[in-house]
């Protein structure tokens, strides 16, 4: 099966590296898998079934000229290797988020794509979604006034899922797996530089990695942002909840359940009636009258960006930008890096954007 214009090995042919085959690339009208190579023999057997050939060791892959991808979807602690192996045999590589578990090795990599003059794209996906995408569009249009806070949460009540995601030496815990999609998003929206950090997190759960976490980051241009992960919540809270001058917008869920409420002006809006809260009487946390707040409906989002696997197509034709780009890959694995450093001192850090260091 060799109709398309390149060939594709997937690397750790687990859970993502089966959806990358399966749903992804299926998708792709220019890029074929050939074959995959798991260090499992259960994960080989189950790539025969499928149709794709099993390769007998990372080696035999690279050694594949015919092979001008390798898609990375293994377990975090070995991307660095394998990326570095494949660039070195000059394949493209895509490689699944967390990038790295350090910053470092990142850059190791992307000075070895440099080197090799292969590209080197991180499959950040969730710059894709539909949620974010609305609330990107919320942002950017001002639907809601000028943004000035963003809570952005996912939140599940199952612990943490499967085996190595328990364990520090693999790249384990909540802040590297979905951590790392939540800040990518934040950072790919606000474009301005942060000014503060500050985190907790949780490890209620007894494992030697977070189980969550809650990070309170600031940018230069006023907008301030608490993003949470949880897995031990029986109830959740929205997915993203923001604030704007002029009004609110709530999203519930991944199927784009949520409203916006904007704040009515004139002369005519009558003020809010005090009302019986608890023992109490408030004025302040009345419900505003109907004619002072308009409910609108979420703003559907058009395409505006290719899709991942387009645009790795374009890159590699020299046809486009990465809409990943490294230097932004890097830049939110040192905020992971600053967020786990703001929690172990129970410390805010600041001017985390003029410190950082560049490549
Ligand atoms: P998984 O445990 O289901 O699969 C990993 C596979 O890699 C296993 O089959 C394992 O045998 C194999 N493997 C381990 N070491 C290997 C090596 N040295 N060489 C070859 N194969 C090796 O894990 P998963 O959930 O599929 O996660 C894999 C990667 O994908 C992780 O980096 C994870 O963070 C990422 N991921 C991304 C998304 C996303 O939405 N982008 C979703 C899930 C997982």
């Amino acid at each position: 099966m060799k109709n398309k214009e390149y060939q594709l090995v997937i690397v750790g042919y687990g859970g993502m590296g089966s959806y990358h085959a399966k749903q992804l690339l299926k998708e792709n009208k220019n890029i074929n898998v050939v074959g995959t190579y798991d260090v499992m023999e259960e994960r080989k057997a189950a790539s025969i079934t499928d149709g794709y050939k099993a390769y007998e060791s990372l080696t035999a892959v690279l050694a594949d000229d015919d092979v001008d991808f390798v898609l990375i979807a293994t377990p975090n602690d070995v991307h660095k290797e394998i990326a570095i192996a494949a660039l070195n045999a000059k394949k493209h590589v895509i490689c699944e988020k967390p990038v790295t578990i350090y910053s470092e090795e990142l850059v190791e990599i992307m000075q070895a794509a440099k080197l090799n003059d292969r590209k080197f794209i991180v499959h950040q996906n969730r710059r894709w979604d539909e949620d974010f995408l609305t609330i990107r569009k919320i942002y950017d249009e001002q639907i809601i006034g000028e943004v000035f806070h963003i809570e952005s949460r996912v939140q599940g009540a199952n612990g943490i899922p499967g085996d190595w995601r328990h364990l520090k030496e693999f790249g384990g815990g909540m802040l590297l797996d979905w951590g790392v999609h939540l800040l990518d998003q934040l950072l790919f929206m606000v474009d301005s530089k942060i000014t503060s950090v500050y985190a907790q997190l949780s490890y209620v759960l007894g494992d030697e990695v977070d189980d969550g976490f809650q990070a309170f980051i600031t940018f230069e241009n006023g907008t301030t942002s608490l993003v949470e992960v949880g897995t031990t919540n029986f109830v959740q809270l929205p997915r993203w909840y923001t604030k704007g001058t002029q009004g609110t917008a709530v999203i519930h869920d991944w199927d784009i359940n949520g409203k916006i409420v904007t704040q009515n002006l004139g002369e005519n809006i009558e003020a809010p009636k005090p009302i019986k809260a608890g023992q109490g009487l408030t004025k302040t946390m009345a419900p505003p009258s109907e004619k002072a707040v308009s409910t609108l409906e979420l703003p559907k989002v058009e395409k505006t960006m290719e899709s991942f696997y387009d645009n790795v197509v374009s890159v590699v034709e020299g046809k486009a930008e990465p809409i990943v780009k490294n230097d932004e890959v890097l830049r939110v694995l040192q905020l992971i890096e600053t967020i786990f450093k703001a929690a172990e001192l129970n410390e805010v850090i600041k001017d985390f954007d003029k410190t950082r260091s560049h490549v």
